[in-house]
């Protein structure tokens, strides 16, 4: 695709990566089949095609208008686009430079701003959240059947978290809602992982990866997440202390991975967070990894589940088929899901500011996890799972949860 920046960003760091990712675009349209929203919708501007040349142009200089920041709103982030381009088109990364552009040239209305202000207050506040969950729990059977949807019945105790005993020691990310959400998510990890050796912790104070804020137009704020992050698992990996950094939700883990180019023009900071993204793994690599430790395992008895593989471990991390290999391993017998590569509609913050498009695409979802009669959901990510859980009485968990259940 031929190109012409406009002035004010041609010679900018974003302005030189944008057009590199531009001029890879050869406009074949493959991208649109596989891009929820398109497929959807079916307008060319609601597609990656349609939403690229709406980002060119205004890199060009042209006039950006609210129609140009709604289409991009309409985005889930997926980046199923980026698996089927066969441009190899970063489209992500336009994405982030696209929606900074938009999110200054352009002025949302006050209850927008208003709205997202508080999303990105109360989410990566962990103390907050919880507070806030607690008192959404209370005020349940009140609320109307949409909002009760999105509060989820307390969730089961995490169990004990193993004393570290072993030489080989791993870091887990906490996160900032899925304490709250699903405690029972790390603790899990931390007892599979003292299975096969390694002692699995998390650092004291460590919070947000920084993606919510990333995400909803406060890009500075999220890369002071970033930092915040950063400086507190730092002084072990220096020390090397920890072998990796394992992530139980792949919403975070994809942005983790991403710490190296994000923080790439910042020198306090390039060289820690190029090491943190290259010892960065999603939680079902380091099971693969070491499934020898785990085996053998007894068969499991009856009982079918469907996993829904996450956006961010598919498309954003292209981690494909490893956790399903994990988990056909470990004798979970796996129903077939179709269209298994489409986005269930969680995308971070997108179900609470894009309500309708996001659940169209969960019972989409739903109903293509119900086709195989599963017993039970299992999944990668607490977005996806908090999101579907609000949709079905089939019981959806983490996938190591139901693993570590089978261990013990
Ligand atoms: S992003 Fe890739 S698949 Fe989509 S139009 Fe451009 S080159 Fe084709
Ligand atoms: S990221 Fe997902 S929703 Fe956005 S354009 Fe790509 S496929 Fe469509």
């Amino acid at each position: 695709m031929q190109t012409a920046l406009a002035e004010f960003i041609r010679d900018t760091p974003e302005g030189r990566e944008a057009d590199a990712i531009l001029r890879k675009c050869v406009h074949c349209g493959f991208c649109t089949a596989t891009c929820p929203t398109y497929l959807l919708l079916g307008d060319e501007n609601d597609g990656p095609r349609g939403r690229i040349y709406l980002m060119k142009q205004a890199l060009e200089g042209r006039e950006i208008t609210d129609r140009t920041r709604l289409h991009l709103d309409r985005c889930l982030t997926c980046r199923a686009c980026e698996t089927t381009c066969p441009s190899g088109v970063q489209y992500g990364r336009l994405l982030d430079i696209g929606r900074k552009l938009v999110e200054e040239k352009t002025a949302r209305p006050a209850w927008e701003r208003v709205k997202r202000r508080a999303l990105a207050a109360v989410l990566p506040r962990r103390s907050l959240f919880a507070l806030l969950l607690a008192l959404g729990r209370l005020a349940r059977p009140f609320l109307p059947e949409r909002l009760a949807e999105k509060v989820p019945a307390s969730a089961p105790a995490a169990g004990a978290w193993p004393a570290p005993r072993h030489p080989r020691k791993m870091l887990a990310l906490a996160g900032c809602v899925q304490p709250s959400l699903a405690p029972g998510i790390n603790a899990a990890a931390a007892r599979v992982f003292d299975r096969i050796g390694i002692s699995l912790f998390e650092a004291k104070g460590a919070g947000c990866c920084g993606a919510l804020r990333f995400h909803i137009g406060y890009q500075e704020e999220g890369l002071a997440d970033m930092r915040a992050l950063i400086d507190r698992w730092w002084p072990m990996i220096e020390r090397g202390e920890v072998e990796a950094i394992v992530m139980t939700a792949s919403g975070c883990g994809v942005v983790v991975k991403e710490y190296a180019h994000l923080l790439r023009h910042d020198p306090a900071y390039a060289g820690k967070a190029e090491k943190i993204s290259a010892i960065t793994r999603d939680i079902c690599e380091v099971i693969d990894a070491e499934h020898a430790r785990l085996e053998p395992l007894p068969r499991k008895k009856g009982g079918r589940s469907a996993f829904h593989p996450p956006c961010t471990l598919q498309h954003g991390q292209n981690v494909k088929g490893v956790t399903e290999r994990v988990l056909a391993r470990a004798g979970f017998e796996l129903t077939p899901v179709p269209d298994s590569h489409l986005c269930c509609g969680s995308a971070g913050t997108y179900s609470i500011l894009q309500p309708k498009l996001s659940g169209q695409l969960k019972r989409n979802k739903l109903s293509a996890l119900a086709s195989g009669a599963p017993e039970e959901i299992l999944t990668a990510n607490i977005g996806c799972l908090a999101h579907l859980q609000g949709g079905t009485e089939v019981p959806v968990r983490h996938w190591i949860v139901a693993l570590e259940e089978r261990l013990s």
